[in-house]
């Protein structure tokens, strides 16, 4: 009995739980197996995560070169939004982006009275004292005004926008042009004038630095919009029937050319206006009103001067902004 106890006992306890015990714990190593991978996932792809969060909020601190931002707490919203909210990264950012413009927003960006040839950073907020040079007559309703400044350092370009709804500036008048934002376009500054600017007319005489230039150039290219144009009366922008800002005016006759020069070495963007345009062609507007009364066709004007001037040499003096030459005197060769 005992010898068979001895034997049956061991033989039930030493073999069937022997197996049970080993598939129990293969389980369990299987398990802890399976663990310890879900474990490394986690812990590998919460890093990647990690390691983008990071990068995001790297990108939004860039995205914002004027700004002191708080890196923490950008962290803390981009988990937020991607860990709890399963927000994905892209809007994320967005989000973010749009919280810290809207926050920093209200607040003045701090903007240093500079020359303009002093400007070198893009996005910088700037505030600059200058006479206006030039005003052009916009053509995009977004814009309100847009023209040239200068003072002593030099001349750059300006372009209020219609939204920022600030007063209109003119011509041979100094101005405050307070936090303004630096823009770069086409390799030359410009100011933007936005919705925190100011423009403060200033009682001061500015000298401006003008870099004349002198060129003997042929006029290859008349650009659309010239000839005999009509111009809104209460914003002098050029228009069809319809002034974008004024809606339905009668519109007051101008004669202009916008044109194209070429001295072999760069070309230039001019306007001539009616006085330049008189000089060279011997048509002046009130002529100008007559041909096109005459053959019944507005466009007549055009199609003369293009004659008169087109792929002919002139002598151009005037002031060099960027590609852009604002005529003071021209005469042909
Ligand atoms: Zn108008």
């Amino acid at each position: 009995m005992n010898s068979e106890l001895i034997l049956v006992v061991p033989s039930s306890y030493s073999k069937k739980p022997s197996k049970n015990l080993n598939a129990i714990n293969s389980f369990y190593f299987l398990l802890f197996l399976l663990y310890l991978i879900f474990i490394f996932l986690s812990q590998f792809s919460s890093e990647v995560v990690g390691m983008n969060i990071e990068a995001l909020a790297d990108k939004i601190i860039k995205a914002f070169p004027d700004l002191e931002l708080n890196r923490n707490e950008i962290l803390q919203k981009l988990k937020l939004l991607v860990y709890e909210f399963r927000v994905p990264e892209d809007e994320a950012v967005r989000t973010i982006k749009a919280w810290i413009a809207r926050e920093h927003g209200k607040i003045k960006p701090e903007a240093p009275l500079v020359k303009i040839g002093e400007l070198s950073e893009e996005y910088a907020w700037v505030t600059i004292e200058a006479k206006v040079v030039k005003v052009w007559n916009p053509n995009n309703e977004s814009i309100a005004q847009a023209g040239l400044i200068g003072d002593e350092t030099g001349i750059i370009k300006f372009v209020t926008w219609a939204k920022a709804e600030k007063p209109l500036v003119e011509e041979g008048k100094c101005y405050r042009f307070e936090n303004v934002v630096v823009h770069r376009w086409k390799d030359q500054f410009q100011i933007n004038v936005t919705r925190t600017s100011e423009i403060v007319e200033i009682d001061k005489d500015i000298q401006v630095k003008e870099n004349t230039i002198k060129i003997v150039a042929v006029l290859t290219k008349i650009l659309s919009n010239s000839g005999l144009i009509k111009r809104c009366p209460k914003c002098r922008r050029a228009i069809r029937d319809l002034c974008p800002v004024h809606g339905k005016v009668q519109g007051i006759d101008d004669l202009r050319l916008k044109v194209v020069f070429d001295d072999g070495r760069n070309t230039y963007d001019a306007i001539l206006n009616e006085d330049a345009i008189k000089s060279l062609t011997g048509i002046d507007l009130q002529k100008a009103v007559e041909i096109a009364k005459e053959q019944l066709d507005r466009n007549a004007v055009l199609r003369l001067l293009r004659e008169r001037v087109l792929c002919k040499y002139y002598e151009v003096e005037g002031v060099k902004v960027g590609r852009f030459v604002l005529v003071k005197s021209i005469r042909g060769c």
